[in-house]
């Protein structure tokens, strides 16, 4: 029986937490979701990720072990959380408290992490050397290589999304200016999506907000972007070539069969990848005869490759 054991995995980012019981095999048998809360300190979110954990147990008693990728610098093996760009948690001895409150083998990590050893042992293409890109509210990271994924000795690498792409540019939620989560991530689209409705108050991306009684916000660029508004789709087309340019990078510093695009931007399709992918083979070091490109494709797994990773995280450590 390859499916005879479960785990729980969990994925907390910076605006929802994903927790589901997953079979060896990545398959998902329950799920639940809840907003990541505006205080996102680690009581608040320890209370919520237990309460998560217990309705899930409640399911699926013979998990054998949980598994949490989050977003911000976990420590590995340890499982504690030292800071995050995005949430408020810091210090968070996420890992002790969940074995301590559950009695169950715990393990915590990097959330991009999970994600890239879900999409490089179960994705419908398999990969060996790889880098999954998350574009959500953040840019993330997840490096493997070999097979399994790189974390350095402490786990506090594989930050991607922060390194620089232009040092006079705009400031990052990390504190630094011009990483390339500044310009590739939803925040940025939020950021360049209301720069342009205040510059073009008659567009078509302010017209949405203002028939909504919303903010603009990254959803309000892909909606006007996907009804063919040419200044939404300009947006998508500078994110993406940042991207690109990222993307460009990793493929200068590892050899890669892949890089594999994640996070919920992904759902956009042509609108981000088509850009990415161009500037990607325009930065790409080296003529493609001596380094290949390196193809940029969408993950298999989507939003859901975090708890699924994270879970399966479990099963090897349980
Ligand atoms: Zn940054």
């Amino acid at each position: 029986m390859t499916n005879s054991r479960q785990a729980i995995g969990v994925d907390i980012g910076g605006t929802k937490i994903a927790g589901a019981v997953v079979a060896e095999d990545g398959s998902m048998l329950a799920e639940l979701t809840e907003p990541t809360p505006e205080t996102s300190d680690a009581a608040t979110m320890t209370t919520l990720l237990l309460d998560m954990v217990g309705k899930l147990r409640d399911q699926y008693p013979d998990v054998v072990s949980i598994g949490v990728g989050a977003a911000g610098t976990v420590e590995w093996p340890t499982g504690r959380i030292r800071w995050a760009p995005n949430n408020a948690y810091r210090d968070w001895q996420i890992r002790t408290e969940l074995e301590t409150a559950t009695g169950l083998p715990a393990v915590v990590d990097n959330d991009a992490n999970v994600a890239g050893l879900a999409e490089a042992r179960l994705g419908d293409t398999r990969w060996s050397d790889m880098i999954l890109v998350t574009v959500g509210t953040g840019v993330g990271s997840g490096i493997v290589l070999g097979g399994g994924i790189y974390r350095g000795p402490h786990g506090l690498g594989s930050e991607l999304g922060h390194i620089i792409v232009n040092p006079d540019g705009p400031l990052c939620g990390c504190g630094n200016h011009g990483c390339l989560e500044a310009y590739a991530s939803g925040t940025a689209l939020t950021r360049m999506g209301r720069e342009s409705a205040s510059d073009d108050p008659d567009g078509r991306i302010a017209a949405l907000a203002r028939e909504a009684g919303v903010e603009v916000t990254g959803q309000t660029v892909t909606k006007a972007a996907e009804e063919g508004d040419e200044a939404a789709q300009e947006l998508f087309g500078r994110l993406g070539r940042w991207l690109g340019v990222g993307i460009a990078t990793m493929t200068t510093i590892f050899e890669l069969e892949a890089v594999v695009l994640g996070g919920g931007l992904v759902d956009t399709g042509d609108l981000l990848l088509e850009p990415a992918r161009r500037a990607a083979r325009e930065f790409a070091y080296g003529p493609p005869d001596a380094r290949p490109p390196v193809p940029v494709v969408p993950g298999t797994f989507g939003s859901d490759a975090g708890k699924i990773g994270a879970a399966l995280l479990a099963l090897d450590h349980a």
